[in-house]
């Protein structure tokens, strides 16, 4: 039996009626951008969340750009970003022309490491982006307290851990400035490109939907250099559908979790330690091997998926190497990146693939 990485093909089936519906009713009133769907979309999502404020936007690299313009994060400045984290966590620092500063991650959790945040700190910081990596929540006591004494501002990149929650409140609406991914693959995913940024502030979610409209709040009347970031009127429109659906697919995905890590028992492979107050939403199931090569073609032989996140971390990026790091800088996450493998994670994988992921790995 072959068990895929991913199939978005499942879950569309399964919303084929109410997204054509949706789909349909924004060609009816012809609202393609920003407008009435995405208006609904962002109070649903605001209540849903319980953030006073959310604020769509056409993707969540975009919202993390975003998050640096309203907290008035520029050239000069400095923003600590995990090591171990996709890229787009770097690029909104990147954008404003800030400067990322990289930090190792806990060699368990795989989250950012306070202890190593704080080393990071110069009088150019000014703000912490704490990653929820692969669904689960970082340190936010830890880091949200070092915030607090060094005076920087803590935003959230919640790209991959939407609905997910840290001492029983969910995470995304409690730093300043949160972001938020709707990439199809994300465990709440538009039919395209999306994001939003969420905010307690009423004037930071004012700003940003300036921001995100050429920097106009009334229509041809420019205050500052603005971006189009609007989010379509299909993405708002297909979210609102599947806002509906997301409690029960992060329940089916921590279904799956709690067993591969009841049932896989196997001293070779290595899983994320949960983070103490934390419930992840796995948006992967992610473990380490010593022998990453003889763990995939073990996989590929049996026909069970696999992928990595992430196989270079961002302070070794190409992109990056003018800022000088070097190999060896954070062993924990260089370790993490050449080490990792994927399972199969889904909410649509069946129970006879979850027993198939179960049996295989066991075996390994
Ligand atoms: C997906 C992701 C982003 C970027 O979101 P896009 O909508 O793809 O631009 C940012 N940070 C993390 C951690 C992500 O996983």
């Amino acid at each position: 039996m072959q068990v895929p990485f991913f199939d978005l093909k499942r879950q569309y089936e399964t919303l084929k009626e109410p997204i054509h519906k949706a789909l349909d009713a924004v060609m009816e009133k012809t609202a393609f951008s920003g407008g009435p769907f995405v208006d609904e979309f962002e109070k649903n999502l605001a209540a849903w969340s319980g953030s006073a404020h959310a604020v769509a936007l056409n993707n969540g690299t975009n919202a993390l750009h975003i998050a640096m313009l309203v907290l008035d994060i520029g050239p000069g400045d400095e923003v600590i970003i995990p090591a171990n984290t996709f890229i787009a966590s770097a690029w909104g620092a990147s954008y404003a022309g800030a400067t990322p500063v990289f930090a190792d991650c806990d060699p368990d959790t795989w989250n950012l490491s306070v202890e190593a945040a704080e080393k990071a700190i110069t009088p150019r910081t000014k703000a912490i982006i704490g990653v929820h990596l692969y669904g689960q929540p970082c340190n936010m006591n830890g880091l949200t307290a070092l915030c607090k004494k060094h005076n920087l501002h803590f935003i959230e990149d919640n790209a991959q851990a939407i609905g997910a929650t840290y001492n029983g409140r969910m995470v995304g609406n409690t730093g300043v400035v949160s972001c938020t991914s709707f990439y199809p693959g994300k465990n709440l995913g538009s039919y395209g490109e999306g994001g939003a940024l969420f905010t307690a502030s009423e004037d930071i979610a004012n700003h940003a939907k300036s921001l995100r409209s050429h920097g106009a709040t009334v229509r041809y009347y420019h205050d500052e250099v603005g971006y189009n970031m609007r989010m379509e009127g299909f993405q708002g429109a297909v979210l609102n559908v599947k806002l509906g659906y997301i409690d029960g697919w992060n329940a089916r995905r921590l279904d799956i979790a709690r067993r591969y890590r009841q049932e896989i028992q196997n001293p070779k492979l290595k899983m994320q330690a949960p983070e103490p107050g934390a419930e992840s939403v796995y948006h992967l199931f992610v473990v380490t091997t010593a022998d990453k090569q003889a763990l995939t073609n073990y996989l590929e032989s049996e026909g069970i998926g696999y992928a990595f996140h992430y196989p270079v971390p961002c302070h070794l990026q190409k992109a990056y190497t003018h800022l000088g790091y070097n190999e060896g800088d954070f062993p924990n996450a260089e370790y993490l990146a050449t080490h990792c493998v994927s399972l199969p994670m889904f909410p649509e994988m069946t129970d006879a693939e979850v027993n198939r992921v179960i049996e295989v790995l066991q075996k390994f």
